[in-house]
């Protein structure tokens, strides 16, 4: 009988996990149990984009089956909770101790230390293995920027530098080359679509048993293995990169990824390793595959933010639930979940969460979240809909970017300034506007993009806080352009139109 059982979280899949290489110091494989849970208190927890819950499934059974073949034993459990399969699989194999690796989420980890006590045997907790930043040391209580922490992410890491330790070609930062609109008639690489075999298929019919779930599984063609991983950050390389940059922040209607990787699914799930990414970027700027401002600006979301967040969530855990510096409190409108705003953009971007659990970075900022801050909608709700809706969302990286950078709930103690714009800048960086009925010119009226309007009056509501802020400084700077009549028409509205939008009655 197996002496000892090694539990793997399902966020947890990593090909070399450091669970299954210690429990190898201590016994043979003969005498090690696997145990992988399906909770079905966590999967049915809120009401799911199906394309998430498959995706996780998928890849967990698969995972089971990698590790099968490998020699190893496995019991995959579908249970009520993590704490039943656990209890469950302890009655079974009676394991003299139990190793697990510490979650990368908050509540995981707290339910990992408990478990030696209610399982009443030994529980080895190892540390999380799956982020670089994992290892660094934290900076005390002085808050580091994002950019200071990137920076010392490169030198430790010997990403894009010289011989000397200089950043190659001289910058630390290429921002100012990338960013650019899309112009019009731009070829768009295809995303590679996994087509789902046997497993997935039936991971496919088991979810769609679920209650309360979002989207049409049967469109999923996500990658769930790790050589499927592999294969999507090779094409995104190859075929992506060269103009990630270049449109970093361009946005399209038409156009769900445009040149973005849409790797994070992988690199959350442990399927990707963010240092294969970020070197298999660097060897393709070496290769002369990829211009430097690209791989510059993808290594900076790798090892830069999806790092620093990382870093910031454990640092202010768990406090950051329930930070709300704008006190935020109207709820979120009925239309995230079902339903129109009658806002092109908005309509357009919450569809595509529906249809497929992605959008990118800038329209889940400037979309999004830009919407929710103007609007003064309550941060938790906010996240509850981002947890649900998207098929890369985790307690740990949900919190920092929604509440964060996304709504400055936190006044900016992971960003350093609120991102909100009006529909101009929605008009400068996608061919949204050109299909709406609103025009982000106006501010008030019947034609006045709610964006802009909600913008202005952002800015008349805070402007005192918003001026102390640096960054904020500029745009506040304009309101010197509105002589009172106009602002006071532009805060009627917008009082009467967020009235409306409370009550459900209309955008
Ligand atoms: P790319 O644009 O190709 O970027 C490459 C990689 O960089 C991503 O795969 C991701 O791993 C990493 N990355 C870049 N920025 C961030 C960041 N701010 N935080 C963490 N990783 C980053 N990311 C998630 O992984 N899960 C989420 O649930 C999530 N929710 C977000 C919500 C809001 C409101 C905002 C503003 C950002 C959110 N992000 C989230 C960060 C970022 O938007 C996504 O990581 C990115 O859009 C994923 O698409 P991609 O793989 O095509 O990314
Ligand atoms: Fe969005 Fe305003 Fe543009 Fe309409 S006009 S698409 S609401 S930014």
């Amino acid at each position: 009988m197996p002496t000892h059982l090694v539990a793997i979280l399902a966020d947890q899949l990593l090909l070399e996990h450091p669970a299954l290489i210690h429990a190898q110091t201590l016994a043979p494989k003969t005498d090690i149990q696997v145990v992988l849970v399906e909770s079905q208190a966590r999967l049915q927890l809120r009401p799911y984009q199906r394309h998430k819950l498959v995706l996780v499934l998928s890849a967990l059974r698969h995972y089971a089956a990698a590790l099968r073949a490998d020699g190893w034993q496995v019991t995959l459990i579908a249970a009520a909770s993590w704490r039943a399969g656990l209890l469950h699989t302890c009655a079974q194999f009676n394991p003299d101790s139990i190793i697990t690796m510490a979650g990368a989420e908050y509540n995981a980890r707290r339910a990992q230390e408990r478990w030696s006590s209610w399982l009443g045997r030994a529980v080895t907790v190892l540390p999380n293995r799956q982020f670089l930043a994992a290892d660094v040391p934290a900076t005390g209580t002085k808050r580091q920027t994002m950019e200071s922490f990137y920076r010392m992410m490169r030198v430790r890491y010997q990403l894009l530098l010289e011989a000397d330790g200089s950043p190659v070609g001289g910058s630390w930062n290429y921002d100012a080359e990338n960013r650019k609109p899309l112009p019009k008639h731009t070829p768009i690489p295809l995303v590679q679509r996994y087509l789902p075999d046997e497993l997935t298929l039936q991971v496919i019919a088991d979810v769609a048993a679920y209650p309360q779930t979002y989207g049409d599984a049967s469109t999923f063609g996500l990658a769930v293995t790790h050589a499927q991983a592999a294969d999507a950050l090779a094409r995104f390389i190859r075929e992506r990169l060269p103009d990630f940059g270049r449109y970093e922040d361009a946005m399209a209607a038409d156009e769900d990824v445009l040149f973005h990787s849409l790797l994070s699914p992988y690199l959350n799930l442990g399927l990707l390793d963010p240092l294969t990414c970020a070197r298999a970027a660097e060897a393709a700027y070496h290769a002369g595959l990829a211009p430097l401002a690209a791989v510059e600006g993808f290594v900076r979301q790798i090892v830069g933010w999806r790092e620093y967040m990382y870093r910031r969530y454990w640092e202010l855990m768990p406090e950051l639930r329930t930070m709300n510096a704008w006190a935020a409190t109207r709820p979120l409108p009925e239309w995230f979940w079902q339903g129109q705003s009658g806002m092109h953009c908005l309509d357009t971007v919450i569809a595509r969460v529906w249809r497929t659990g992605y959008t990118h970075h800038i329209e889940r900022l400037m979309i999004l979240t830009n919407f929710c801050t103007l609007a003064g909608i309550d941060p938790v709700a906010v996240n509850e809909w981002f947890l649900a809706g998207y098929i890369d969302a985790y307690d740990w990286v949900m919190w920092p970017n929604v509440s964060g950078m996304g709504l400055n709930a936190d006044g900016g103690l992971i960003a350093t300034k609120p991102y909100i714009s009006s529909g101009a800048y929605i008009k400068r960086m996608s061919n949204y506007c050109a299909g709406c009925r609103y025009d982000p010119a106006v501010r008030t009226g019947p034609d006045a993009c709610p964006y802009t309007m909600l913008y202005w009056n952002f800015l008349l509501t805070h402007q005192p806080r918003l001026q102390a802020n640096p960054r904020m400084g500029p745009a506040v700077l304009g309101l010197r352009h509105l002589d009172d009549a106009q602002r006071g028409d532009i805060q009627t509205q917008a009082v009467i139109w967020l009235q409306r939008l409370s009550e459900g009655t209309s955008a």
